[in-house]
């Protein structure tokens, strides 16, 4: 997601996971955050109520236009769908992704227990934000179904958010651009920013505590962040990455 949107705090994306860890029921289970999950329409703010229903629909026809344009023309969304799909898992837009309106804590999220990509389209306006999302969620899409991710463990889950994090939104540009990254400490630098991405991510859906947050992705860090399928390189905004990791796909057998 675009850094400030889906990724950041604490208009996070991800898995609707937020936990009570004493009690683990099924309305307690992040569900809350996409109220339309449950079957239940999106309490609107005065904006809705001043719009109407013609908001929530023109919100709706904007957001799944963007979600088409991304499955057709983004590099990465199309090699996480052809990864999906050469993994075994099936992976079609219309069955597969959601633009639903959701609480602004979040921007987009991925739902396990349907196996789908859920879009704030209440809180997501751009294409370039849409990607961001779409490519995220649809890491932890292809973890849920190759790595038997279990959402409820929270190492699982911090595993999968740096795997997110790491593939998609750090890169060495962006802290090119703070100021504060020389070529000598680029890799640590990146490691810092997933840590802090996936560390956001984990406390967006989880009701734990920064500490506890973070142990869980100090416990996998390394293992994690050195899985860099499927998409085989780390992507660096504004270069040629997201391209080249296009054209290598077959290469790793996703066509
Ligand atoms: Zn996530």
């Amino acid at each position: 997601m675009v850094e400030s949107q889906a990724s950041g705090v604490p208009s996070n994306d991800t898995t609707p996971a937020k936990e009570n860890l004493s009690s683990v029921g099924e309305d307690n289970y992040g569900y809350d955050l996409y109220p339309e999950r449950k079957g239940e329409q999106y309490k609107p703010g005065w904006k809705k109520v001043l719009l109407g229903q013609a908001g929530y629909h023109i919100d709706k026809v904007k957001c799944e236009r963007n979600v088409y344009s991304c499955a057709k023309n983004s590099p990465l969304v199309k090699l996480m769908m052809a990864a999906l799909r050469s993994s075994g898992c099936s992976f079609d837009i219309r069955r597969h992704v959601a633009c639903e309106d959701c609480e602004p804590t979040v921007s987009g999220g991925y739902d396990p227990k349907l196996n789908q990509v859920v879009i704030c389209q209440n809180m997501v306006h751009s294409e370039g934000t849409v990607q961001g999302i779409l490519t995220h969620e649809m890491i932890h899409m292809f973890d849920y179904c190759n790595n038997k991710l279990d959402f409820k463990n929270v190492d699982h889950l911090a595993c999968t958010e740096i795997r997110a994090a790491n593939l998609t939104h750090c890169s060495f540009l962006s802290a090119w651009a703070q100021g504060d990254a020389s070529p000598f400490d680029v890799k640590k630098r990146h490691q810092e920013c997933v840590k802090t991405k996936a560390v956001a991510s984990v406390m967006a859906v989880r009701n734990i505590s920064a500490k506890e947050a973070c142990d869980a992705v100090e416990r996998v860090f390394n293992r994690c962040y050195n899985d860099l399928e499927p998409i085989g390189r780390r992507i660096r905004r504004n270069s040629y990455d997201m391209q080249k990791a296009y054209m290598e796909a077959p290469l790793y057998g996703y066509e």
